[in-house]
Order: structure tokens, then C-alpha cells, then sequence
């Protein structure tokens, strides 16, 4: 086989990695590449091979780094079968057309202000429409059930534990009369995640594809995050404030809602009003709730002895329209309101900000890494004054960071996966994980006895 690293390749952006086997072409993900503009806007728009000549596509899961890019694929004419789980499908059906609305927004705002500038309009990288195509393409297949993306290629997917319906992809490949198993990680999740099943180990490969996001890093276990989350809560509710949380729409947010109706239900947090304040955060639980045989079994538990769903209880009101979003500010009672962006960029969440900031009974509180230059980053850094909307706040509110909260496995974690694979894997590819992660951790898979370790750049290519 032969495969080039097109996206997420000594990097963790654009994850795009195409297969070549038996004469045939196969995609796996077709991530947004995310960076400056006009680069970006270039990289997404051109692919490095012709879409209409790739035979089948894998999706590991729904994340925009690893899905955000299906819409331009399939506008530049790929035409086969989007092989993924059947909750990756509905949670990347919602997910990008919720892109492809921010990518003609993102459109508008620059062409008025090129025309300030006298310079011309600029089109949207997709449309809403446009991502509105890629569902027709989706295939979905259950974890374990075997299917031939291509000749010579029998397939399947395992959970890997990073968000509802997140897969590794397992090839078993016969070619020239060779048979060896290919086996890609995806992102890998973390045990004891809330709601998710732990990650499944790779069984048996000759080659392993992993991803190395925090391969340099260990981290708290998800429950001090949870604990943390609720002492926030709890002292904040105390002294009659607002707890406010930026939070990404998919996997974090749902993780927050079910912490809280843990919390509340065991009697460890009072019954207070909960408010999920996105569109997009209300379309991505309901995916959640339809797919409760996903849950990893503490989860399934708790929904058969509450008699409750996983991600709803009394005082707890997920909000679509933009009126019921600005009736929270006239609310002057406790309340704990998580809002999208989770960087604090765009969306709702900034109105929320604006309206609390200043008043030292509320907190707000950062639960996912923030990317330098946002408001979220400047709050988390403690800023005394932010902008939002162009307007400066003073920051009074208590400001907490939770650093426990990741989908990702942490350096031990990742080791135990490559360790999981050895006795086999004669060969271990580092993909999705920059130089300062990779490396450190390259090292470790030296200890542990892998000797034939690469780590490949972006637009390489390598024959297996
Ligand atoms: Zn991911």
C-alpha cells in the first residue's frame, strides 16, 4: 500500500490521509484545515488528488479537524460511500452545516470590510447547502461489522472512546498475495470519560497509525475535573451568582450537562436552573439522546435506575431561539448557563460574558484549552480588561480553569494503546501530534520496544 499524509501531519489540524491498494483509492477523513485565511482557504479548496478518482471514504468521527472538509470533497465531485458509524453520520450531518453557515457568515463579514478596503468580495470556503449535500454520501456501519470499502480490503470499526460514535479504523488488507492489518487510531479517548465506553486497544496489527496529540503531557483523571466543576458551582450558587461556561457544542457541553445531573441527583449540588444556550449545543445533545446504546454502562445505569435521560432533568432547558437567549439577562437569580463558542469567539456565549463580567458574585469558567489571541485565553489568562464587541469590560467575576476536562488520552494512555499493539506492530506511524508531543513520546515507544517509529511530514509519502 501507499499513503500520503495530506492533513494532520506533524500537526493536528486537517486530518486527510489517502490509501492507495490494489489500484484503488481510499480516503480516510476529510478534516478543515484551520489556520490563517487566505491559507487555509487555498488548502481546503484544493485537493491534492482529483475527488472523483477516490473509490471510498472512512470517517473516524464528527469532529470539524476530522470531517469539516466532506463538503468541498463531495462538490469537487467525489461520489462514493462515506463509511462511518451511524451516530458520526447524524452528529456530522448537524456539525457541518453548522460550519457552512459560519463559512458564508465569515464570507460577509470580510467582503464589507474588504469593501471598506476597495478590495473585492470573497466567497464562502461551503455553503450551508453545499454541506447540506454530504449526508446523501454517509454509510453507516455498526462498530465490528465488517464491510469492503475497496477490493482487497475488509474493514471495521472500533470505539475509541473520544466522542459518541468515535471509531479506530481497522484494515485487514490483501494485496499481491500479502495479508497484513492496518490499523488507524483516530483520537483516542480517555477511560472514565462520562457517558463513553473506554477507548478499545488496537488487537493484533503489523502496522499501527496513531495519533499523538498530548504525547508529551499526563493529566488529572476526568473525575477531579468533575469535582472541580461542582465546588465552582456550589460556591458560586452560594453567594447568589451565575456560573457561565464557554463550552464546545459537541462532547464537552454534554459532558458538563451529564456531570451537573450527577451532581444534582446525588443530592451534591442543589436543584438550580441550567441553561444550554446554543443551537447547535441543543441539535448535538439530541443526537446524544438517540443514541443511548452508545453510553458506556455507569451512564446506561443511571438513565435505567433515575428513570431519567442521561442529558435532561428538572431545571434544565436547552434554548434554540435568540429571544429566549437575551431573556436570560433580565434573570437575576443563581443559574449556570453554558454557551458556545467554546474559545469565546463567536456565538452566544459572548453576550453572556458581556452581561456577567462585572459582577464579582458570578464565575465564569474555562473547561477546554483556549488558542492564544481569543477572549477565552485572555480571561483564562487573567486579564483585568477584555474586549467584547469592541467594548472594554472590567473582568470581576471569579475566573476558574478547569485543566482536567480533555476528550484526548494523555501520554500514559497513548503509551498503554502502542503497547496494546507490540507484540505485533512492527511499525508505528505518528500522525495528529506536533513536534513538541511527538517527540517526547517517540521516546517513550523506543523504551517500550518499537524500533521502526516514523513520524511523517506533511505531503509525504510512504509505500508499507
Ligand atoms: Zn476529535
Amino acid at each position: 500500500m501507499r499513503i500520503f499524509f495530506n492533513g494532520a501531519a506533524q500537526t493536528v489540524t486537517g486530518s486527510q490521509y489517502l490509501i492507495e491498494v490494489n489500484g484503488q483509492r481510499l480516503l480516510l477523513e476529510c478534516g478543515l484545515f484551520q489556520g490563517k485565511r487566505a491559507e487555509s482557504f487555498e488548502r481546503n479548496q484544493k485537493f491534492r488528488f482529483a475527488p472523483e478518482t477516490v473509490d471510498a471514504m472512512i470517517l473516524s468521527h464528527a469532529h470539524i479537524d476530522h470531517s469539516g472538509n466532506l463538503p468541498n470533497l463531495v462538490k469537487n465531485g467525489y461520489r462514493g460511500p462515506i463509511f462511518t458509524t451511524p451516530a458520526t453520520a447524524r452528529l456530522a450531518d448537524v456539525m457541518l452545516r453548522d460550519s457552512g453557515h459560519i463559512q458564508e457568515q465569515d464570507a460577509i463579514f470580510i467582503t464589507k470590510r474588504n469593501a471598506r478596503r476597495g478590495e473585492p468580495p470573497v466567497e464562502p470556503l461551503y455553503t450551508a447547502d453545499d454541506a447540506a449535500q454530504v449526508v446523501d454520501f454517509f454509510s453507516p456501519v455498526n462498530y465490528y461489522e465488517t464491510f469492503i470499502p475497496i477490493k482487497g480490503v475488509s474493514a471495521y470499526l472500533a470505539d475509541s472512546g473520544h466522542i459518541l460514535g468515535a471509531a479506530s479504523i481497522v484494515l485487514d488488507i490483501e494485496e499481491k498475495g500479502r495479508a497484513y492489518r492496518f490499523c488507524f487510531s483516530g483520537d483516542i479517548g480517555r477511560n472514565n470519560l462520562p457517558l463513553l465506553n473506554d477507548p478499545v486497544l488496537p488487537v493484533e496489527p503489523d502496522i499501527l497509525m496513531m495519533e499523538c496529540t498530548y504525547g508529551d503531557k499526563n493529566r488529572d483523571e476526568p473525575e477531579v475535573a468533575h469535582h472541580e466543576f461542582g465546588e465552582v458551582v456550589k460556591r458560586t450558587i452560594e453567594r447568589g451568582g451565575k456560573v457561565i461556561v464557554p463550552a464546545f457544542s459537541v462532547g464537552r457541553t454534554q459532558e458538563l450537562v451529564y456531570t451537573l445531573n450527577q451532581l444534582i441527583s446525588a443530592g451534591k449540588l442543589p436543584h438550580i436552573p441550567v441553561y444550554v444556550d446554543s443551537p447547535l449545543s441543543v441539535q448535538a445533545s439530541n443526537v446524544f439522546q438517540s443514541f443511548p446504546e452508545y453510553f458506556d454502562e455507569e451512564a446506561r445505569k443511571f438513565v435505567v435506575n433515575g428513570k431519567h435521560p442521561a442529558l435532561n432533568f428538572d431545571g434544565l432547558t436547552y434554548i434554540q431561539s435568540v429571544d429566549e437567549s437575551k431573556a436570560l439577562n433580565e434573570r437575576r437569580e443563581p443559574m449556570v448557563i453554558i454557551s458556545a463558542s467554546g474559545m469565546a469567539e463567536n456565538g452566544r456565549i459572548r453576550h453572556h460574558l458581556a452581561n456577567n463580567i462585572n459582577d464579582p458574585r458570578n464565575a465564569i469558567v474555562i473547561v477546554s484549552w483556549q488558542s492564544p489571541e481569543t477572549l477565552g485565553r485572555r480571561l483564562a489568562d487573567h486579564n483585568r480588561w477584555v474586549y467584547i464587541f469592541g467594548e472594554p469590560y472590567e473582568v470581576k467575576a471569579e475566573v476558574v480553569t478547569i485543566n482536567g476536562f480533555s476528550a484526548h488520552a494523555d501520554q500514559a494512555m497513548l503509551l498503554n494503546y502502542a503497547k496494546a499493539a507490540l507484540p505485533k506492530a512492527k511499525t508505528v506511524i505518528l500522525v495528529h501530534g506536533e513536534e513538541r508531543a511527538a517527540k517526547p513520546f517517540e521516546a517513550k515507544l523506543r523504551e517500550i520496544g518499537y524500533e521502526d517509529i516514523r513520524y511523517p511530514q506533511l505531503f509525504d509519502f510512504m509505500d508499507l
